[in-house]
């Protein structure tokens, strides 16, 4: 920088500012610069992070944590049944789980989403396939499922699911050490039994092979 001052500008001492000044304006600019193109194509692998509107970096660390919602207006035109080709081409609301870039719930429209499409679409996302119903009670766990991600899995709490399809193990109802029945999972901050505290991701060494 000194030396394009000196030689290539032939300024004097004095007339140009000092490096530490330079850089002082540049870090913050060349630090936004990088940040823009980590995740500039959230497309292509970069699904694990997310910036928000007000340009704040989301990581996700497990499933179901953050959850994306995107539409598109497709290449595709519509013939309806009387063989009347659609004006508008259709629109493809999606809503995506960052951690694994898995569609987790979509919905097709024939006009520009907006918020009731949404909320349409995460109702896809979040509700049980036609024909399952929820059993609230009592709360299921699959103590090698929790080792490997720590969360509850809305699966084992669908009415009819005993075992756990992953590791072919049988799910747990209450604690295998002090037969405690699980809190709701929005209490499972530790991971452990409320009473003894014997860690979720160790009761499957008392799991059934199914
Ligand atoms: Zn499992
Ligand atoms: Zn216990």
């Amino acid at each position: 920088m000194k030396r394009h001052a000196l030689v290539d500008l032939k300024l004097k001492s004095g007339d140009y500012p000092h490096q530490a000044t330079v850089y002082r304006i540049l870090d913050p600019l060349i630090a936004q610069h990088k940040q823009k193109t980590k995740v500039i194509n959230p497309g292509s692998g970069s699904w694990m992070t997310v910036v928000t509107r007000d340009g704040q970096l989301l990581k996700a660390d497990f499933s179901n944590q953050i959850i994306q919602c995107d539409h598109t207006k497709l290449d595709i035109c519509i013939v309806d049944s009387d063989d009347n080709l659609l004006s508008d081409r259709p629109w493809l609301t999606t809503i995506v789980d960052t951690y694994s870039s898995c569609i987790v719930g979509f919905r097709l429209w024939i006009k520009q989403p907006g918020s009731t499409e949404v909320a349409l679409a995460l109702r896809h996302a979040i509700l049980p396939p036609k024909g399952v119903t929820i059993k609230p009670r009592p709360i299921r766990l699959c103590g090698a499922c929790y080792a490997e991600e720590p969360y509850h899995r809305i699966e084992w709490q669908y009415k009819e699911k005993i075992k756990c399809d992953r590791h072919q193990l049988s799910l747990l109802t209450k604690c295998t050490n002090c037969e405690t029945p699980f809190p709701i999972p929005a209490d499972w901050e530790l991971g452990e039994c409320t009473h003894c505290s014997l860690p979720f991701a160790k009761m499957v060494k008392r799991q059934k092979i199914y």
